[in-house]
């Protein structure tokens, strides 16, 4: 008999997810009318606590931790932060999350953040000059031994690496030949990288930037270039949608998220997801797809608090 082994978590198996997760036809007369039919991938119904992208993207990253102290970044109202703590806890890691802004450490803490406290991570707050400067080598060793984890395994801000990239494949592997245009909310752009390698030849895949700025080209370019040593597949930007920039709004997105949502049952994230269905609306007004056209919007998170 051979001595029994603890048990290394394996992220896959440990909380049971929806893989591949669920996709839904809808009937909206806005895209019916004008023979486009409308499908939704959701992401969102991957996992209770660690949902949607972020879930194709942060078990690569926690297999790779391999028990090391996870490491990562975000701002007072990351998805991205929550997201990982919620993985940390599910899977027995220890995470450390490096906020941006030094004067919320004085403050109580805001509802996300107090979800990630929850969830058994340390907060470590930096100021504004030292969160910008994060990638730097020498910058981030003083965090991480500010932190207490020299070897720590650290995931980037917003989780887009190669690993990350690569999980996210899976999506467009998922889609196969069901829709001619995948739609996706894209922050740092990982979540596209990964998608528009993994559909089949002629699937195409449409980025809508939630950020302002025009960077996220540059940067999707990059990641594929990490991950797989080229570009990949068929992608674009739509840079159009961002209503001003990361959790902006207008009282017009707002309307359109509370009747989007009214109209299918499903609630609408409003960070991500309902810029990207906006924008698709907006495109199908517009004329941009061909009668015919199949189209998948990727519901990649859920609202929070939900
Ligand atoms: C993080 C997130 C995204 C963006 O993913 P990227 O890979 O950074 O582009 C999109 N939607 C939701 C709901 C998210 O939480």
């Amino acid at each position: 008999m051979t001595s029994s082994a603890v048990p290394v978590p394996d992220p896959a198996a440990a909380p049971a997810p929806r893989l591949p997760s669920p996709l839904q036809e809808l009937s909206d007369d806005r895209f019916g009318r004008r023979g486009l039919r409308l499908l939704l991938k959701r992401d969102d119904l991957i996992h209770p606590e660690l949902t949607g992208n972020k879930w194709r993207k942060l078990v690569p990253n926690l297999r790779a931790a391999a028990g090391r102290t996870v490491v990562t970044f975000g701002g007072a109202y990351s998805n991205h932060l929550r997201a990982t703590a919620a993985a940390g806890r599910l899977l027995g890691l220890p995470t450390v999350g490096v906020v941006r802004g030094q004067e919320l450490a004085e403050r109580p803490l805001n509802p996300s953040l107090a979800r990630c406290a929850a969830d058994g991570m340390r907060l470590h707050f930096v100021d504004r000059q030292t969160y910008r400067r994060k990638a730097e080598p020498a910058t981030l060793a003083t965090v991480l031994r500010t932190v207490g984890a020299a070897d720590a395994f650290v995931v980037p801000e917003g989780g887009s690496n190669s690993l990350a990239v690569h999980g996210c494949t899976a999506l467009g592997a998922e889609l196969g030949d069901r829709a001619d245009v995948v739609a996706v909310a894209c922050g740092t752009g990982g979540t596209l990288a990964g998608l528009a390698a993994g559909l089949p030849q002629g699937g195409r895949a449409l980025g809508i930037p939630v950020l302002k700025g025009g960077f996220l080209e540059a940067s999707v370019r990059a990641l594929q270039e990490e991950a797989f040593g080229a570009r990949r597949g068929t992608w674009s930007l739509d840079d159009r949608f961002h209503f001003g920039g990361y959790a902006r709004t207008t009282p017009r997105l707002d309307a359109f998220a509370e009747d989007f949502g009214a109209r299918h049952g499903l609630p609408v994230e409003r960070l991500y997801v309902a810029k990207m269905l906006y924008g698709l609306l907006t495109l199908a007004e517009e004329g941009a797809f061909a009668r015919g056209t199949t189209i998948a919007a990727v519901v990649t998170g859920r609202p929070f608090p939900s």
